[in-house]
Order: C-alpha cells, then structure tokens, then sequence
C-alpha cells in the first residue's frame, strides 16, 4: 500500500483534531488529478514524492503507536482509491480492541454504493472538494466581470429589486394567446 505520510496532524477541523490533533494517513495517490492540486507532490507520484509501500500490518501498527500518545482519532486523506485497504486498517484495529474516531477525508468523487459500504466503519464524513470550491470561484470571477462590464456600481441591487417587483404576486396578470402574444 502507498503511504506518503502517516502523523499527528493539528490545527486542521479543530472540532475533529481537538487540541492534541489527529493521527492522518495520507495516502499516495488520488482518484482525481486536479491541475490546480496543492497536494501535487502526493496525489502524483509521477512529482517525485518519497512514498513508502508499506503493508496493512505495519500500517496498523504505526497507527496503534499514535494512538497510545493519546490521540483519539484517525484521519484517511484521500482514501477514495483505497477503499478495501482503509477497511482492513478500521477492522484491523478494532481486532486490536481500539476504536478511535475515524474520519473519511474525501473530494466527494465517491460513488455511493461506496459510501454505503463504510457504514458501521466510518463515524465523521469530511467532503473537501477542491474542484467543487474552482467551479464557485469560476462563477464568482464571471460575476464580478459582468458587474464591471456594466461600469454600473448598483447595478445587482438594482436589478434583484426591479426583478422582485416585476414578479411581484399583487401585480395585475396578462393573458396572453396561443404565440404568447399579450391580449390587452
Ligand atoms: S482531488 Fe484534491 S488531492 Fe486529488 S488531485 Fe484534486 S486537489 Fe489534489
């Protein structure tokens, strides 16, 4: 199995981490590969990221030892390619009587069956989709050009309040013929 990094990750979703912070396990690799990843080094391996190939046993184990520090939860970052192998980790260290709270780091691109079969598994969800938050900057961007090509300052409140009155529910109806022609 990849790993690029297994450790004590703080500060990050600090209700989840909590002071003491969460052991994550970064895996190599992602199921998506975003131009824009900031994670480039470890979502590609063709970028020359120092991945270990390690086995779900010595896996378990560097999480067991993390865990006895006192850490309370385990982090699986982009998990969504290695589902069956974060299986066998949970399981493994629940055989191992632990049951910290684990947490499913993903960009969403899950398909549900998927997310159904974690069920019992997994305790917190965190969808971060980076390709999700490109898409709300891409329109916000089309927005603020559109308001600029305007040159007109109020130009959006403007508009949403001549848009409220004209659909308005106490204005007077038109009836209108078969080519949607107004009758007067
Ligand atoms: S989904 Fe996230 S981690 Fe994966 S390539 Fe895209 S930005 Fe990188």
């Amino acid at each position: 199995m990849i790993i690029a990094s297994i450790c004590i990750h703080k500060d990050e979703e600090p209700p989840i981490s909590g002071p003491d912070g969460i052991c994550n396990i970064f895996f190599g690799g992602c199921n998506l590969h975003c131009i824009y990843c900031q994670n480039h080094e470890i979502s590609r391996p063709e970028h020359g990221h120092r991945f270990r190939d390690i086995s779900i046993k010595e896996t378990i184990d560097q999480i067991e030892y993390t865990l006895s520090t006192g850490i309370k939860a385990v982090g699986f970052v982009s998990p969504s390619h290695v589902v069956p192998q974060v299986k066998a980790i949970i399981r493994g260290l629940n055989g191992r009587g632990l049951k910290p709270i684990t947490v499913y780091n993903t960009n969403s691109y899950d398909k549900q069956e998927v997310i159904d079969s974690l069920e019992g598994l997994i305790n917190v969800y965190l969808p971060d989709s980076l390709f999700l938050e490109a898409v709300l900057v891409l329109l916000s961007l089309l927005l603020l050009l559109a308001f600029e090509l305007t040159l007109v300052a109020d130009c959006l409140d403007v508009v949403l309040a001549v848009s409220a009155l004209l659909t308005g529910s106490d204005l007077d109806t038109v009836a209108g013929d078969l080519r949607a022609v107004a009758i007067l």
